[in-house]
């Protein structure tokens, strides 16, 4: 069998598709539009004989797909047109590089996207360098994770951002542990009502703002319990964790403080009588550097 001339078929596939245009206007003959286009992928794939385009690992599709939502800015579009757009089947991912490394804020819903604003937000973008920056240092994923955390001090962090520097560990999981083994003041929805769940955000990094040992007897979900029966708000000095306003040189989280027993001897407690919702009572960091509660 001889193949025809590619330019030839070209030529048909176009003419072809000339041809169709009613068609597309009326939107009719959906099948036969694509496999015009179909013919003219083959034709265009043979007169090349297979040769990709110059520097298109990726990179010209995203610039594809940026062109295009940027010439929709603000409506929404298909993902079928943004396949379309980009040639290849890695489109997702490429969508995913515009909206983290390069900082574009793309809505997504109901497999759709739409692109909000034609510059990228810098603020976006330098945070998820930050994060991958992280990602790709060396250490555990306990070390990274803990380096995100103090690099990002008094920022809520992100699950997702988590998991990226623990390589897809559960990254809230280790920073459960960095919490109860370095004592780090991190805190959870638990601890703050203005975190979402699976935020995690570390408080201050000073000495001696860390947590007081006993605190590692009182796990998130009996902390939840504790801090929202009592409002987000130490029983003793009345200040919630919402309410207050701290000067940035100052130090606020909440503890659990156990009306039987000073924090040095809350271990020794028997464990029904340690862990009784009505013997325990929301308080903070000052309250209990001061021995004011207890
Ligand atoms: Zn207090």
């Amino acid at each position: 069998m001889v193949d025809g001339d590619p330019a030839d078929e070209f030529r048909a596939a176009v003419e072809r598709l000339t041809e169709l245009a009613d068609e597309v206007a009326a939107e009719r003959s959906q099948e036969a539009v694509l496999d015009a286009v179909a013919d003219l992928r083959v034709a265009i794939a043979r007169a090349y004989r297979g040769r990709r385009p110059r520097s298109d690992s990726g990179g010209g599709a995203r610039k594809r797909i940026l062109a295009h939502l940027v010439k929709h800015r603000g409506e929404w579009v298909g993902s079928d047109e943004l396949a379309a757009v980009s040639g290849i089947g890695e489109w997702a991912r490429r969508v995913r590089e515009l909206r983290g490394e390069q900082g574009y804020e793309i809505e997504e819903g109901g497999g759709r996207y739409r692109l909000v604003s034609e510059e990228p937000d810098t603020v976006r973008r330098d945070r998820f360098k930050t994060v991958t920056d992280l990602r790709n240092a060396d250490g555990s994923a306990t070390e990274r994770v803990q380096a995100l955390l103090e690099t990002l001090v008094g920022q809520a962090v992100t699950a997702e951002e988590l998991n990226r520097v623990a390589h897809g560990k559960d990254g809230a999981g280790v920073a459960r542990q960095i919490r109860s083994r370095e004592l780090l003041p991190i805190e959870t929805s638990a601890d703050a009502p203005d975190l979402n769940p699976g935020d995690h955000r570390l408080v201050s990094i000073r000495e001696i703002d860390r947590l007081h040992p006993s605190q590692r007897l009182f796990p998130e979900d009996l902390r939840r319990q504790v801090f929202s029966r009592d409002r987000f708000t130490c029983r003793s000095c009345r200040l919630g964790r919402l309410s207050l306003k701290v000067p940035r040189d100052q130090v606020f989280y909440l503890v659990v403080g156990h009306l039987d027993a000073a924090p040095d001897a809350v271990a020794d407690l028997p464990a029904d009588r340690l862990t009784s919702l009505v013997r325990l009572a929301t308080s903070c960091n000052r309250c209990t550097a001061a021995g004011v509660s207890g």
